[in-house]
């Protein structure tokens, strides 16, 4: 069997629709198959390589890693500088409220211990989440998920959750005392790039204060420098009671975190009680990656090239079948009329060599998310392979 036919054979599979791209070897904006095929990445795995695939920093970062130890023991024991100059590179980039960083796996590990340290700090049950938000696939994180399609087969899931609708002000009535915690990604990701005004988070963090209720703003996808700053939250001039990230945090390796002042993070200490474990929580090589990352984000100013390289791919696609573009800097939704003429589109533009693809939520929309260290010049060839699909396909 080739690998294609292992892949379907043997390896489990999520979706009806698989991108099924076979690679060898990743470099910056591109992926490369066994048989020449070049790739331009334009949907960075999801929001994960954004500063492109195996930047030299990055492995220099892991390799000298590498070199010292790898995993030792259960986050949270022993004294590991990966991990603890993380933290502080993470702490500087944030409002010094922000001051107490769990580091664990992943996106939903990090959802999970959000949650939790809701529960426990404020003592109360209820979580409110938003309509269409997508926090994650492990139990508690669906829980907060906002589409009940996806939800429905699992339930029971976590009682106590209402959803309400994102960027919408009256649906803000809905937190009251007994609210633990209001769990929203900043710009919602799946449901097909939302953006909420000013107003709507000045509003939420007002309700919240009043309340006595967490706000937890879900970074996941739009942190580390997607849309144009650090955090997304700093669009908004608000800052959350804790923040939920990963994906883009480790540079292509696997790590998330969930971040909060040091008062509120105590509440896991408070022993017999148990607070949340995690045996592979900040690994080190991870850790290490994701320092390098930072220091990339920073020292390469590609945080402030963002909003030009999204205006310039705005100014770039412009076809009657395209309806618009919903951005929030280089997070970017290329709304068409359906699926059905969104796909064979998508199709078209990976055999001509270029990756994109659609949203959970929201299948008319092509996602465009690339690496951050795209050049002018490749965004230019990126659009006009995808006008070309575009031509080829629907004329
Ligand atoms: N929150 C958001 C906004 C996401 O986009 C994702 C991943 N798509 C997650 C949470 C879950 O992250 P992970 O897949 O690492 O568990």
């Amino acid at each position: 069997m080739n690998n294609r036919q292992l892949f379907l054979q043997h390896l489990a599979q999520t979706t009806d629709f698989p991108l099924m791209i076979e690679v060898e070897k990743a470099e910056g904006i591109y992926l490369f198959g066994p048989k020449g095929e070049k790739y331009i990445d334009l949907i960075s795995g999801i929001g994960v390589s954004n500063v492109g695939h195996r930047h030299p920093k990055v492995l220099e970062a892991i390799q000298t890693q590498l070199d010292k130890y790898m995993h030792l023991m259960v986050y949270g024991e022993y004294v590991q500088s990966p991990q603890t100059e993380l933290a502080k590179a993470i702490c500087n980039t944030l409002p010094s409220t922000l001051d107490n960083v769990y580091l664990v796996n992943s996106g939903s590990e990090a959802v999970e211990g959000a949650l939790k340290l809701a529960k426990r700090h404020t003592g109360k049950r209820n979580l409110i989440s938003c309509v269409n938000a997508y926090h994650g696939s492990s139990h508690g994180a669906l829980s907060v998920g906002g589409n009940e399609i996806f939800k429905r087969a699992y339930r029971p899931l976590l009682p106590g959750v209402s959803n309400i609708r994102y960027g919408v002000l009256e649906d803000l009535a809905l937190i009251d005392n007994e609210t633990a915690a209001v769990i929203m990604e900043t710009i919602q990701g799946e449901a097909g790039i939302r953006v909420a005004t000013k107003d709507y988070f000045k509003a939420l963090r007002e309700k919240c204060d009043e309340t006595g209720t967490l706000l937890i703003l879900d970074e996941i996808q739009c942190g580390f420098g997607r849309t144009g700053k650090f955090w997304a939250f700093e669009h908004f001039e608000i800052v959350p009671d804790m923040i939920v990230c990963a994906k883009g945090m480790g540079g292509g390796m696997p790590i998330g975190a969930f971040i909060a002042n040091k008062e509120v993070m105590g509440a896991f200490k408070n022993n017999p009680l148990l607070g949340h474990i995690t045996t592979f929580g900040g690994h080190p090589v991870s850790a290490a990656a994701s320092i390098a990352t930072i220091e990339i984000l920073q020292k390469e100013s590609l945080i402030d090239q963002v909003e030009s390289k999204a205006n310039l791919i705005k100014s770039l696609l412009v076809h009657p079948k395209i309806k618009g573009i919903r951005n929030k800097g280089l997070m970017m939704a290329v709304e068409f009329g359906s699926f059905d003429e969104l796909k064979p589109i998508i199709d078209r533009a990976i055999e001509l060599g270029v990756i994109t693809d659609w949203f959970l939520f929201c299948d008319d929309s092509m996602r465009i998310a690339p690496p951050l260290t795209i050049t002018e010049d490749e965004i230019r060839e990126s659009c006009s392979i995808i006008l070309q699909a575009i031509k080829e396909v629907s004329g």
